[in-house]
Order: structure tokens, then C-alpha cells, then sequence
């Protein structure tokens, strides 16, 4: 698991270097929910409205999806999956 906030250029580094990995999209939608994407969806290969990649949305990385998911949680979100990329969606899940 490794977590960036306002480290465009290091999380830019891991989603192009970990196609198989998963990305959480923490603060998306609701300032408490947090989404889980492929690195290679296009949902978040743009920067958000704040122009940054990391810091109005961190992102946790992992290439263990259960690791991420627990993490996530720990910290208080709501866990969604992306509709478009993330093909071992859960549905929402209420933080741990
Ligand atoms: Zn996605």
C-alpha cells in the first residue's frame, strides 16, 4: 500500500509503471467516499478540478485489492467501485 498526497509526480509515476494494480480515489463525489480504479482508467488519468492529481483527491495505491480496501476503510470512507474499470467491484461498502 502506498499512499500520495500532493505527489503528482511520484503517483503519475506508479499508475504508469502498475497497469495491474488499484488506485483509491479517496474524497470523489462525497468528501467521504473513496473509489477504487484500475490505473489505466480514464476516470482518473486527468487531473481534477483543483488542475492536481493528489491533493483536493489522495490516491492509495496497491496491487492488492483487499489491502487497499481495508485501508481505506480504516480511514473512514465509504468504498465504491468504478463502474467502468474495476471488474472485482464490491458495491459501496460502509468504512470499517
Ligand atoms: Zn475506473
Amino acid at each position: 500500500m502506498i499512499y500520495f498526497r500532493n505527489e503528482d509526480a511520484e503517483y503519475i509515476r506508479w499508475i504508469a509503471s502498475n497497469d495491474t494494480g488499484f488506485v483509491a480515489n479517496l474524497g470523489t463525489g462525497r468528501k467521504d467516499c473513496a473509489r477504487i480504479h484500475t490505473p489505466s482508467c480514464k476516470h482518473i488519468d486527468n487531473a481534477g478540478e483543483d488542475q492536481t492529481h493528489t491533493i483536493l483527491r489522495p490516491k492509495a495505491c496497491s496491487h492488492d485489492r483487499d489491502e487497499l480496501v481495508s485501508w481505506v476503510k480504516k480511514q473512514g470512507y465509504f468504498v465504491a467501485s468504478c463502474g467502468s474499470c474495476d471488474g472485482l467491484g464490491i458495491g459501496d461498502e460502509a468504512p470499517a
